[in-house]
């Protein structure tokens, strides 16, 4: 998938890209697009970015103030549906919505910037919620977002992670075929 990350300058101090560029990844895109939303009340732009081409929507349960809600509206575009919860959110606050969602997001840096160290203290809230969703019998992705590399991979996946995101170690290398296909393997 390729990882598209919405941020708003308000929800996050930056500001990356929005709709038209989603767009325009959509007609050169052969794999589906995975929007991240780095922004407040993101209820009011998934109908923009479901049009836009967005295939998983995945927002921020600090972000919302009708988590419910939101799932809803992006439910009703057809959309798969991921919840990200930042470094310093406990895991266990999207327990009750862990029936109604596709992925769950643990932000493995603090969300706005690309370029960060991995913050280790997030492996325990991986393992904790892939044994939550075991014992439930609930098929959810755990997705992993920043600091991940060479040194850090082998450890998110054995916390129980299966969906990994690579910015800036993939944008790095000098081969990032090479270095997703080893990424893969594992
Ligand atoms: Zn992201």
């Amino acid at each position: 998938m390729i990882h598209f990350d919405v941020m708003d300058g308000a929800f996050v101090n930056n500001i990356s890209f929005g709709i038209p560029i989603l767009m325009a990844a959509k007609k050169a895109a052969t794999i589906p697009l995975d929007v991240h939303l780095m922004i407040n009340e993101p209820i009011r732009y998934v109908k923009a970015f479901a049009e836009a081409g967005a295939d998983i929507i995945t927002f921020h349960i600090e972000a919302c103030s009708d988590v419910f809600a939101t799932i809803n509206e992006i439910k009703k575009y057809g959309k798969k549906v991921g919840i990200s919860v930042k470094p310093s959110t406990p895991v266990n606050e999207v327990f009750k919505y862990i029936e109604l969602v596709d992925m769950v997001l643990i932000m493995t840096v603090e969300p706005g910037f690309g370029g960060q160290s991995f913050i280790y203290d997030t492996i325990d809230k991986i393992k904790f919620l892939r044994k939550y969703c075991d014992e439930l019998s609930q098929k959810v992705d755990i997705q992993v977002d920043g600091g991940i590399n060479n040194d850090t991979i082998s450890t998110v996946i054995e916390a129980g992670a299966n969906v990994i995101v690579s910015g800036s170690y993939l944008f790095n290398s000098k081969d990032m075929a090479a270095e997703i296909s080893k990424i893969k393997s594992l």
